[in-house]
């Protein structure tokens, strides 16, 4: 790749207003959701006309438009999102962002040429990762927000494919793809563009034992996966010199005013960067005014190392603004401050109080030295009338800068003009026969349309060349405009205007599926055709199983556990390579149970971490290299990068593939299938109806969670770490973080945490999944496997389990709730299976 290319800057809209902003600002290029499969729900998005006057309006200054289709799909949706696509592709966008592996594969087999960027949510982390989507043909890959600068430089340098970073805005505590939080306590899945955003809720860190609080690190407030905002100004030559290909911000649910400021801050600290790279810098006006727009407080994330506590916004989960100076008395009803930033009126701004909160207010006036005035500068001290409640002593902070605002505003105010492309048209007419339109563009593409009604004799009002070039001029929002109109009437003749208008519109339709086909290289026909074959791989080539035995799989976390499985009749048990810091599992022991499950007729079947980042790659290599000594009939991976390596270098090893993977529909199993995994775990985020829909040979390999603590987020944070707790994330066998804690909220769940082998955080729900008395429905729609997911459970918890689920398989009448209620008195949940998620 060439490194002296300059750094695209992308630019978030989330409707026209911030589309314009970031354009007008320097952007060169924007991203903005359609209102389908779009995970920015909330956001106001683009209607299909919308879209294609944006991809108009951004092509006409240089500037590309990328636009997410980055849900996840269900079955019943994969024939719309195609049309959906189909549409997209003609429309000239210049890349889709995916999140979901079946998009990749619809997207080759029906419309080749369309450009794929995987979205951040198909979690990629490492080289691997990288080169999996690059050897499937993606061409550029947004990183986890989670790396470093020099996992980025690795990535870099082990592949061709475009890197897209993240460089301002919010963040996500979990790995972005890796989250059913939001999705497990309210069904609002963050996997299909609905997050409800729980991680911005207070949490008290407790023991899962008693649910006591720990007070050794508490943390200085409340909101302790609440992530503060990343912004990198400062560090933009490292990123450039990085290798990535694209800067992108973050904020499609942000105003046009956020958008514009930030995008013309950031594009001239790069041009500042191109111009001298030795003498980079960045003003202090520039750093308030980044501030001032929006902040969690800042961070620079793991781009620089382990943040630790400088992650997280403890103690405020939204936008804090700009301290502007402190209560220094009262005077006349009115409190004096020392300003610390310069005030305006209009300006709005947040009191933190002793007592009770914070408290907003629009400043309406200002005194100074007992006179009104408009503004004050920092420095000076000024009388405010505020709200009841705030005392001498308190902060203020200005939450919105008026000026700063209208600045940004007259950036993009005006939609400044772009050059239509001219339409020639000849009108054809006489009595008793239909009105010809003869339409040809400027590049020689020429249509033609004619009225559905004939023409008659004018009585009253003829067509002149007035009316037509005021009806068939009309073309709005559309890219052309009227060029020469030439008239060949016979006759005084008259047509209704709504005919005309018909027409008008016939013609630029069809000129738009005229530039579509030449864009995408494929007629309307070829597309249908493409579809249909693509649609019909859904079919069944196997009929439905009903009186099968379901296989009954389980996960555990250590070597007791193990052994005890080993003692049941049981198909296959998940094991760790990497245990969670809780538990024991060595290779040795790993590489024995494999042995020993060989002699018993169980598969015993090794599982890799979710998260591993460059640097830990040699280890996961080294343990390959190890157990596959023992030839296990199989390794469980949740993450594309891993498919990838055991392909490279344990290729004789059949794949497991993990729910971590996000199979919602078909079209992701059969992309995986193709990459020779020989068993699935599909998404917990389906319902019953959703499953059925799978064709019968998926179902047939395929398996479902039925119990077990469901991970709800795994995060690179670790709190005791964040906290002071004594961990440095440094060395397996620093224990601090070898203690069983939870989070508990406001309602006094307690979801519990467990800290993996380089101490990321796994949060875990608070109630246990159960499936054991609906286990006839999995056998009716023809799963062929169940598992049971107890990586945090004992040895004699998983006896237990294991026992009740076997007697539930064996005897349908026997009912095995009780005993499972009594064992996990936290409470049990169905999860989606009956109700799904939005
Ligand atoms: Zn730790």
């Amino acid at each position: 790749m060439d490194r002296k290319r300059k750094m695209e800057i992308l630019a978030p809209a989330g409707g026209f207003e911030a589309l314009m902003a970031g354009v007008e600002n320097g952007a060169d290029a924007v991203y903005l959701g359609g209102g389908l499969f779009n995970a920015r729900q909330f956001a106001a998005n683009f209607s299909d006309e919308e879209l294609k006057k944006a991809i108009f309006y951004c092509h006409g200054k240089g500037v590309k438009v990328y636009v997410t289709v980055n849900t996840l799909i269900f079955n019943h949706e994969l024939n719309e999102v195609t049309d959906y696509l189909y549409f997209l592709y003609t429309s000239g966008v210049d890349a889709v962002i995916i999140q979901d592996a079946g998009l990749l594969l619809l997207i080759k087999e029906v419309l080749p040429g369309l450009a794929v960027h995987a979205s951040t949510q198909m979690t990629i982390h490492n080289q691997y990762g990288a080169n999996f989507l690059w050897n499937r043909g993606v061409e550029r890959v947004v990183l986890a927000r989670e790396l470093s600068i020099s996992d980025i430089s690795t990535i870099h340098n082990k592949s061709k494919i475009e890197l897209e970073i993240f460089v301002h805005g919010a963040l996500c505590i979990s790995y972005s793809g890796q989250c059913l939080f939001s999705s497990m306590i309210g069904g609002r899945s963050g996997n299909r563009g609905k997050c409800a955003q729980p991680c911005r809720l207070p949490y008290k860190l407790v023991e899962t034992k008693d649910s006591k609080i720990v007070n050794e690190f508490s943390a200085p407030g409340e909101f302790i996966l609440s992530t503060r905002d990343l912004n990198t100004i400062e560090i933009l030559p490292e990123l450039i010199e990085s290798g990535a290909t694209s800067f992108k911000f973050e904020g499609r649910m942000k105003r046009p005013e956020y958008v514009a400021t930030v995008i013309r801050i950031y594009r001239a600290a790069l041009d500042r960067y191109y111009s001298n790279s030795d003498h980079y810098f960045v003003s202090q006006e520039d750093l308030n005014a980044l501030e001032q727009v929006f902040n969690r407080d800042f961070t620079q994330a793991y781009l620089k190392g382990d943040p630790k506590a400088d992650l997280m916004s403890f103690t405020k989960p939204n936008n804090r603004g700009l301290f502007l100076g402190r209560v220094v008395d009262f005077e006349n009803g009115q409190a004096l401050v020392k300003l610390e930033e310069d005030l305006s009126i209009g300006d709005g701004i947040q009191a933190w109080v002793s007592i009770g909160g914070r408290k907003g207010e629009t400043i309406n006036s200002i005194s100074q030295n007992g006179q009104r005035v408009e503004m004050a500068s920092k420095g000076s001290v000024v009388g405010l009338d505020l709200p009841k409640g705030i005392r001498k002593g308190d902060r203020l902070f200005k939450t919105y800068d008026h000026q700063l605002m209208e600045k940004a505003e007259k950036t993009y105010a005006y939609e400044t003009k772009i050059s239509k492309v001219q339409l020639n048209l000849t009108v054809k007419g006489q009595v008793g026969k239909p009105l010809e339109v003869y339409a040809q563009d400027e590049k020689g593409n020429s249509v033609h349309a004619s009225s559905e009604i004939a023409c008659q004799e004018a009585i009253k009002h003829s067509l002149t060349e007035n009316v037509l070039i005021k009806q068939l001029g009309r073309l709005g929002d559309s890219e052309y405009e009227l060029g020469t109109l030439s008239l060949e009437l016979q006759g005084q003749i008259m047509l209704p205007l709504s005919e005309l208008n018909k027409v008008r519109r016939i013609i630029v339709d069809k000129l738009e599926k005229h530039k579509g086909e030449s864009i995408s290289g494929l007629s309307h026909q070829e597309f249908l055709k493409n579809k249909k074959v693509f649609l019909n791989k859904a079919q069944s080539t196997q009929k439905r199983r009903k009186k099968h035995r379901l296989k009954l799989n389980v996960k555990v976390g250590d070597y007791a556990s193990c052994v005890e499985a080993l003692s049941q009749n049981v198909n296959a048990i998940y094991i760790p390579l990497f245990p969670l810091k809780n538990k024991q599992f060595t290779v040795k022991q790993a590489k024995t149970s494999i042995i020993s499950g060989k002699n018993k007729g169980i598969k015993v079947i090794p599982y890799l971490p979710r998260i591993v980042h460059s640097d830990k790659i040699n280890d996961i290599i080294k343990a390959l290299d190890y157990i596959r000594q023992a030839a296990p009939e199989g390794i469980l991976v949740g993450n594309l990068g891993l498919i990838q390596l055991i392909q490279e270098i344990a290729p004789e090893i059949p794949i497991y593939g993990d729910y971590f993977l996000n199979v919602l529909n078909w079209a992701a199993a059969k992309l995986l299938l193709r990459e020779k995994i020989v068993s699935l775990c599909l998404s917990p985020e389906l319902n019953f109806t959703q499953l059925e829909r799978f064709p019968n040979e998926i179902l047939e390999m395929s398996e479902c969670l039925v119990h077990g603590y469901l991970p709800l987020m795994v995060s690179r944070y670790c709190p005791v770490a964040a906290l002071g707790g004594g961990c440095d994330r440094s060395s397996q066998d620093n224990l601090a973080c070898n203690r069983q804690l939870g989070l508990k909220d406001r309602k006094d769940y307690v979801f519990p945490i467990e800290m993996d082998y380089h101490c990321s955080m796994h949060l875990y729900n608070a109630n246990v999944l159960s499936l054991i008395d609906s286990l006839q429905r999995f056998k009716d729609f023809g799963i062929g496997g169940i598992r049971l997911e107890m990586e945090q459970e004992d040895e004699r918890q998983v006896l237990k389990v294991l026992g009740y689920y076997r007697d539930a398989l064996e005897n349908e009448t026997l009912d095995r709730m009780d005993l499972i209620k009594k064992l996990y008195p936290g409470g049990v949940t169905k999860g989606h299976y009956f109700r799904g998620v939005e």
